[in-house]
């Protein structure tokens, strides 16, 4: 096993017709840097910012997030390093945020929906991220986003910080890409127009499964409905593909479902060709799809096209599998 893994080390990842696929970290400690430079990442696709809120009794400043962010680029400086914005909510909670009690706090007040609304914390962590840009290639995420509007205040927000910058004589990567994570289902629907607005997708299957199942992705008693192999699930991904891929944007999953070893096909089938993963995952991922071809991609996609439910998605992959 780990002399098969060891052998593309180091080597770009490949399926036997040479399609590239980018395999990339997600990270949501700074204590987990040290194993992401060892690991075969060069980049990073998420980058959990929730821990710098979460560890201490005060909000963290300007220049401590700055500080971090510039630690963890200068570490990857082969590649690039995507910064989502602050995602507190649901089941991120923070004693630093003054959260109503809620009945449904995965329907609540949390993501982007916090962030614009605070815009003074969300302000002092852009300018710290957009400082840290000169340092390496960054690039900024914005979660939960379920509509036009958001996005759209989300970028102007970070507008007028760049504005602040300039005047201030502070530089920063003048073209940092935007993108926004895709896990609510509105997001889905309004992807080929969400696709106009931003530089990449990202997809965030973690959340996207629950909402999309309606299932409280914490609620044992209907757990078996939370299933990256419901069809309804797949057929979203398919959605947010095309879209990115027609507007020729770059798209990539950031959730779990990223690193599931019956699932990879799928993911190249439907046009997906860059993963973000716990980076223990990535050998296995990486020597499975060396083991691969495109067209078991095409294939899987068309065999699971007309698939009802989980268990006949299921057969179609296992038909299809190796
Ligand atoms: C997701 O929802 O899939 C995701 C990557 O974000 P998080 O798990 O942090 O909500
Ligand atoms: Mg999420």
């Amino acid at each position: 096993e780990e002399e098969k893994y060891a052998s593309l080390r180091g080597k770009a990842c490949k399926t036997q017709d040479h399609i590239e696929v980018e395999l990339i970290a997600n990270i949501s400690q700074i204590k987990d840097l040290d194993f992401i430079i060892k690991s075969d990442a060069r980049s990073v696709g998420l980058f959990r910012t929730e821990f710098i809120f979460m560890d201490q009794d005060r909000l963290p400043t300007e220049d401590e997030q700055y500080e971090i962010y510039k630690k963890i680029t200068t570490a990857m400086s082969q590649g690039y390093v995507t910064i989502r914005t602050l995602d507190i909510g649901g089941d991120k909670e923070s004693p630093l945020f003054d959260i109503p009690k809620e009945d449904n706090p995965f329907l609540g007040y949390r993501g982007i929906r916090l962030c614009l609304e605070e815009v003074e914390i969300f302000k002092t962590q852009l300018r710290a991220i957009l400082r840290a840009s000169v340092h390496g290639k960054i690039k900024i995420m914005f979660p939960m986003i379920a509509s036009l509007t958001e996005i759209r205040q989300a970028k102007s927000i970070l507008e007028t910080c760049k504005q602040a910058l300039d005047l201030e004589g502070k530089t920063y990567d003048k073209a940092i890409e935007v993108g926004i994570m895709i896990e609510t289902p509105a997001a889905v629907v309004m992807a080929d127009v969400f696709a106009k607005e931003v530089d990449f997708f990202s997809i965030g299957t973690n959340d996207l499964i629950q909402y999309t199942m309606a299932v409280d992705r914490s609620n044992l008693k209907i757990s078996a409905l939370y299933s990256q192999y419901d069809p309804a699930v797949l057929r979203n991904m398919k959605i947010i593909a095309e879209a990115a891929n027609k507007e020729n944007i770059s798209v990539s999953i950031c959730g779990e479902a990223a690193a599931d070893i019956k699932l990879l096909p799928y993911w190249l089938g439907i046009g997906i060709h860059k993963l973000s993963m716990s980076v223990a995952l990535i050998p296995e991922v990486k020597w499975t799809i060396s083991q691969m071809t495109s067209t078991q991609g095409i294939e899987v996609v068309e065999a699971l096209s007309k698939a009802g439910d989980v268990r006949e998605v299921l057969k179609g992959l296992d038909l299809t599998a190796l």
